[in-house]
């Protein structure tokens, strides 16, 4: 470590304590953005965040809002930014000051909404997912102090657990205050306690309502059932040629990412997906590869009688609702277009197909060779002391797909103060503190290194 790293590093110790605590103070405001719970605990956090931000040195801190496609008020954003010196780039730093709902309290081994420590954990609501990633964000400004040589723009969004309704128009409408050359997204989770991660592909989602129809009305069974071939099976038919038989997702035309370098413990895997003894995984290639790298396919949807109330009639038509999460590099309508020509070519018995709504997202995937990329990866190997590595998602982030749609030039970083452990969302959400300590050095050595300092 240079000098100048090293006493950031310091400067980050010896703040540490007052970072912990502020965090600490902002746990305690359930600030839930749902329908359900009270808005004015929003506004609350909303004002807290301010007032931080603030503290750290931004003199126009402005709360803002946009409207959501049906017309109503979104939450309240904090935004507040220090241009940049010329010539050097501007940095978005982007987390969310909202908290999922506390869920069943029973589960809880602490209060959700009182920050405590025990060992090297912080248990609380949000304070993983993701108050610390507003901590990181703020700590790392604070360590820089005026040495600080790009322009920031920090943007707190407070619906992020709510699906972020009027995220898209709050782009639009202060697009010029949020425009950036890099975008920081601190809402992830790094790969294991000790490992940094960057999060460097999302996968994208393609899916689609199906109808089948072999009659123009119910028969009963006993009277017709033979020659007549009835709507479930055929249905049951056409999805299982989704997979092929080794459990691969069989369409043809769906793309396929390279191999992850990193892969999960298969006895870890099945122990966190909750897979039954004895069940097989299906599909090929490295489980990483599976869950990141290739497409998956599931049945999501199927509306048949139930059965407590199923009657000996042979149903004239089934709906199911098919859903495809695809790999980086994939187009989502080239997807659904392959779909829908798999199920023309293999509806059995002549049956009538036909295709209800659809829903498209974009999977995701960082330039790994952007000098950004690089950047963020040396600053967290160094802050850690372990080498950095890239993770990927297997569900997406949607308000990425946003971000790229509205600042296609920006540079997106997506990192984290989690760990497999943090439970964000569960009972007992918790933050290592140690990661968390060297997640804002490695921000700090981030912004000075994207500053051209070292
Ligand atoms: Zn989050």
């Amino acid at each position: 470590m240079t000098d100048f790293a090293q006493s950031l590093r310091d400067s980050v110790a010896a703040n540490f304590e007052s970072t912990v605590d502020d965090l600490s103070a902002l746990v305690a405001i359930p600030g839930i953005a749902w329908d359900a719970f009270d808005a004015a605990e929003v506004e609350r956090s909303a004002n807290a965040v301010a007032e931080l931000v603030r503290d750290v040195g931004f003199a126009d801190v402005e709360i803002l809002r946009a409207t959501t496609p049906e017309g109503t008020p979104g939450a309240p954003a904090i935004v507040a930014s220090r241009p940049a010196p010329a010539g050097q780039p501007t940095v978005l730093l982007y987390a969310h000051h909202d908290v999922q709902p506390p869920g069943d309290r029973k589960l809880w081994l602490t209060e959700p909404f009182t920050a405590e420590r025990r060992e090297t954990r912080l248990f609380g609501r949000g304070a993983a997912d993701d108050k610390a990633g507003i901590m990181a964000h703020l700590a790392a400004i604070r360590a820089l102090g005026d040495s600080l040589n790009v322009g920031v723009t920090l943007f707190f969004e407070g619906e992020e657990e709510a699906g972020s309704p009027s995220f898209r128009n709050f782009l639009e409408t202060y697009r010029a205050k949020l425009d950036a050359d890099v975008i920081v997204v601190a809402d992830s989770s790094n790969w294991a306690i000790g490992v940094p991660a960057l999060t460097s592909s999302l996968r994208g989602l393609a899916s689609l309502d199906i109808e089948l129809a072999t009659l123009d009305h119910a028969v009963h069974s006993g009277m017709y059932g033979g020659p007549i071939p009835d709507a479930a099976t055929a249905m049951f038919r056409l999805l299982a040629t989704l997979h092929d038989e080794a459990g691969n997702v069989a369409i043809d035309g769906l793309a396929t990412a390279p191999r992850p370098e990193l892969d999960y413990d298969e006895a870890t895997f099945r122990k966190d997906s909750g897979l039954l003894d004895g069940v097989e995984l299906i599909g090929t290639g490295s489980i990483s590869e599976r869950l990141w790298a290739k497409p998956a396919v599931a049945v999501i949807g199927l509306d048949l009688p139930d059965v407590a109330v199923a009657s000996n009639t042979i149903r004239e038509s089934v709906k199911a609702k098919i859903s495809v999460r695809l790999a980086p590099g994939d187009d989502p309508e080239s997807a659904l277009e392959a779909l829908k020509k798999h199920l023309i070519e293999n509806v059995p018995f002549g049956a009538r197909l036909e295709f209800g709504a659809e829903e498209a997202g974009k999977p995701w995937s960082a330039n790994l060779d952007s000098p950004a990329v690089q950047i963020a990866h040396t600053a967290l190997s160094d802050a850690f002391g372990t080498e950095s590595v890239n993770i990927g998602l297997g569900g997406s982030i949607p308000f990425i797909a946003d971000l790229l749609e509205v600042f296609p030039a920006a540079e997106i970083l997506v990192t984290g103060v989690e760990d497999p452990d943090s439970r964000a969302h569960s009972a007992n959400e918790s933050l290592h503190l140690p990661d968390f300590q060297n997640a804002i050095v490695a921000e700090a050595l981030l912004l000075a290194r994207l500053g051209g300092q070292d």
